[in-house]
């Protein structure tokens, strides 16, 4: 018996493909920037939000052994310039 089962007609039509890579255009990209809050190192209150880049922080330490934190800001309590500590990552 030689018998080849494959008949060139596809039996089932799956329609116009939709490209997956479409999908995820709309998606949000999370960058190296992160969002902080810093908080002053006198009257501990929270003053700011930053955005810093965490790539750069990490470079900085690497080559020179620096933080960007803690940073020289004025705080509005102390009504001077004290320097504010990274308080926590902000999503
Ligand atoms: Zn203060």
């Amino acid at each position: 018996m030689a018998h080849s089962g494959k008949i060139g007609r596809p039996l089932v039509y799956y329609g116009p493909q939709v490209k997956k890579d479409t999908m995820a255009a709309g998606k949000k990209k999370k960058g190296p920037r992160q969002a902080a809050g810093l908080q002053c190192g006198e009257c501990k209150s929270f003053g700011y939000i930053t955005e810093y880049n965490k790539n750069n922080e990490i470079l900085k330490k690497q080559t020179s052994n620096e933080s960007t934190f803690p940073l020289n800001k004025f705080c509005k309590v102390c009504r001077k310039r004290t320097s504010h500590k990274l308080m926590k990552k902000l999503k």
